[in-house]
């Protein structure tokens, strides 16, 4: 399994939670999440438990948060078994001249803090190890949510295939 980047500090991300709140229930959500997707996923990109999104209005902005988000504290009720793409954050697996890729989510304002070279090296162990794990029919169907995803202030990094 691949762990967390974790060279985030908690108090940093406790102070932000942004990658915990979405604007739409498809978009940048944990895959886990999506009805249609979480089930045929392999265990390395589930959760546990998987998330869900609860709608909430935080000043005048309509949201989806996490229902394992612990407010009081403002951590994760799943973690360290929190799903892959919560794991790899800021790295996020996105749709690139058709192909998936993984890209560097410079919405994170810690990402200006990590070293190219951590985050290849990330990268790649998530290619060899995490990506090859799902199934076709998983691979098909993830494809088909990412192609309906915006990946602005998405930096592509590496071909998840070649
Ligand atoms: S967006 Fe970045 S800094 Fe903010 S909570 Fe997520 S990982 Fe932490
Ligand atoms: S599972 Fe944890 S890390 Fe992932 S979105 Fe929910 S609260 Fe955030």
């Amino acid at each position: 399994m691949t762990e967390d980047l974790l060279t985030i500090p908690q108090s940093f991300c406790q102070e932000c939670r942004l990658c915990c709140r979405f604007l739409e229930p498809d978009r940048q959500t944990p895959f886990a999440s999506r009805p249609d997707l979480g089930s045929i996923l392999p265990e390395n990109f589930q959760g546990a438990p998987n998330p869900e999104l609860i709608p909430v209005r935080i000043e005048e902005f309509d949201l989806w948060q996490c229902a394992l988000l612990e407010e009081s504290s403002w951590s994760c009720r799943s973690w360290p078994k929190h799903p892959l793409d919560c794991r790899i954050y800021p790295l996020l697996i996105i749709l690139h001249e058709g192909s998936p890729w993984l890209g560097i989510d410079t919405n994170c304002p810690f990402s200006i803090h990590l070293s190219q070279e951590t985050l290849h090296e990330k990268a790649e162990t998530i290619r060899h190890n995490e990506w090859p794990q799902l199934s076709a029919q998983a691979r098909t169907k993830l494809i088909t949510h990412l192609e309906k995803e915006s990946a602005e202030g998405v930096l592509p990094l590496l071909p998840l295939e070649t």
